[in-house]
């Protein structure tokens, strides 16, 4: 039977809301988004520099971001059965995320799955504001140009046949490394848009079953 590697993004993909736009609305200015967005599209800023710039405004310690998740984030239909059947079935699931560790560590230790493999960046969060510590991704990525988690994959991907599952921008240019994609959301949007193809999700059981089925034809 296929082993698949399972690489799941976090944000609106494993929760249901996005915990950078949930933190940055309860804590930050979120109108800092649309100062941004000039100065993003013309080249002066990376988005590494503007979500910095945006999550200096958040103010709050790590203990209040970690309630303002729990309370508000939610999870995803399925996940925590479907991250029981991956280990049960042999596939590996790693979290792929652009987000923060320290929240991502909070809610996987929360639904009982602490053991799970995240690549991720971070953040200190603080009641003077916030700073980013942002994983080594390598060279800019030569597709998309920017430092993407196309590398992460590549790194952990160990020849399997790879199952991506996202639902945003950072995830677009590494599902065209993947073999079959799950998208929900702007990355279905996008997706569509371009010609490709996907399987639109909005719960883990349905991945399951497809994935299920897979095995079932090929058997
Ligand atoms: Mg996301
Ligand atoms: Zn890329």
């Amino acid at each position: 039977m296929t082993r698949y590697l399972i690489a799941c993004d976090f944000d609106g993909t494993i929760t249901r809301r996005d915990t950078l736009h949930l933190v940055v609305d309860h804590y930050g200015d979120p109108a800092m988004w649309d100062r941004l967005d000039g100065p993003l599209k013309r080249g002066e800023l990376t988005i590494e520099q503007a979500m910095q710039r945006e999550f200096a405004t958040v103010r709050a310690t790590p203990a209040q971001v970690l309630d303002l998740v729990r309370e508000e984030a939610g999870v995803r239909d399925g996940f925590v059965e479907f991250a029981g059947w991956a280990e049960r079935e042999g596939h590996r699931l790693v979290v792929m995320s652009n987000g923060f560790r320290t929240v991502i560590d909070d809610v996987l230790g929360r639904l009982g799955l602490g053991g799970l493999p995240v690549v991720s960046h971070d953040a200190e969060f603080g009641p003077e504001g916030t700073r980013l510590l942002w994983t080594d991704r390598g060279e800019r990525c030569v597709l998309c140009g920017r430092r993407c988690k196309r590398a992460e994959l590549a790194a952990v991907r160990e020849g399997d046949p790879v199952v991506y599952l996202g639902d945003g921008i950072s995830d677009r240019c590494v599902s065209g490394a993947a073999d079959i994609v799950f998208a929900r959301a702007g990355l279905a949007e996008w997706m569509r848009e371009t010609g490709r193809e996907f399987e639109p999700f909005e719960d883990f059981h349905t991945v399951r079953r497809y994935l299920e089925h897979l095995e079932e034809v090929a058997a």
